[in-house]
């Protein structure tokens, strides 16, 4: 699932590829309930004929900002992603200025197109952003110390702090040695602070090389030139089940917390 790092990477992507300053000719969309509650015609008309100014990310959403005022609000969900390349999972087509052609690949049609006169409708629901200046290690220590949930389900809330999914939550703590069950409130001062750096560090680095994706299949993340990042090749914990933990040797685990699947080490991360 497209989280922080995937999301940014989509979103430069398309800023690299120049759809800032475009306007958009036409639009098709195959996949109606993408766009509820409004209908594909609804949203089609309202896109074209507007150019698109920016470009920006906030958490898991891409927001669009049109020349109309109103904003094209993207969440790619499970497998959602804009590609250069047409494709059989394509749920909408993009024409812009320029003859330039966007294509919406989704195999799994969880990926979601809200339009909204104001971004804040969506993202004043979602805390700060994790790569952003709002995010600081005071307000994270705030959040794990007036808390008393599992540390791993607080960092999924993306009311709390948005663009944390599964793979860079367990990277994170696997690189602090904190177990994903432990109360929040009994992280230690050290631990906080060693936590606050390995999620800026584990995004940062995630961004750095276009995301995760794992495995070779039809559901997993692409970039917009169908490529998938790279930096599976970095990840220490997720999806590394009874690989040896790259610290301590011992074969790392798999546990449902809170219905996600959780690797680590059961050695290093004690609860
Ligand atoms: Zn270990």
């Amino acid at each position: 699932m497209p989280e922080l790092p995937e999301v940014e990477t989509i979103a430069r992507q398309l800023r690299e590829r120049g759809v800032e300053g475009r306007e958009i000719l036409a639009l098709r969309i195959d996949w109606p309930r993408m766009v509820e509650p409004l209908t594909p015609a609804a949203f089609s008309n309202a896109l074209c004929g507007t150019k698109i100014n920016t470009v920006s990310r906030t958490g898991k959403w891409i927001q669009i900002q049109l020349s109309s005022g109103q904003h094209w609000m993207v969440h790619l969900r499970m497998a959602g992603s804009f590609s250069k390349r047409r494709s059989k999972f394509d749920r909408a087509e993009v024409l812009l200025s320029g003859g330039m052609k966007l294509y919406f690949r989704d195999t799994r049609k969880f990926g979601r197109w809200k339009l909204v006169d104001d971004p804040q409708e969506i993202l004043g629901q979602l805390g700060p952003d994790a790569l952003s200046k709002h995010f600081t290690g005071t307000y994270l220590e705030q959040q794990l110390t007036h808390r008393k949930r599992a540390i791993k389900p607080l960092l999924l809330d993306q009311s709390l702090i948005a663009g944390i999914g599964n793979i860079y939550a367990d990277e994170a703590l696997w690189a602090t040695s904190i177990h994903p069950q432990r109360c929040s409130s009994s992280l230690t001062p050290e631990e906080r602070k060693a936590l606050y750096r390995a999620i800026r560090h584990v995004l940062r680095i995630g961004v750095q090389n276009r995301g995760t994706s794992l495995g070779k299949g039809q559901t997993n993340y692409r970039d917009m030139n169908g490529e998938s990042g790279s930096h599976r090749k970095r990840v220490k914990a997720y999806g590394r089940k009874g690989l040896p933990c790259e610290r301590c040797g011992t074969p790392l685990i798999k546990i449902v917390v809170v219905q996600r699947g959780t690797t680590l080490c059961p050695t290093c991360q004690v609860r």
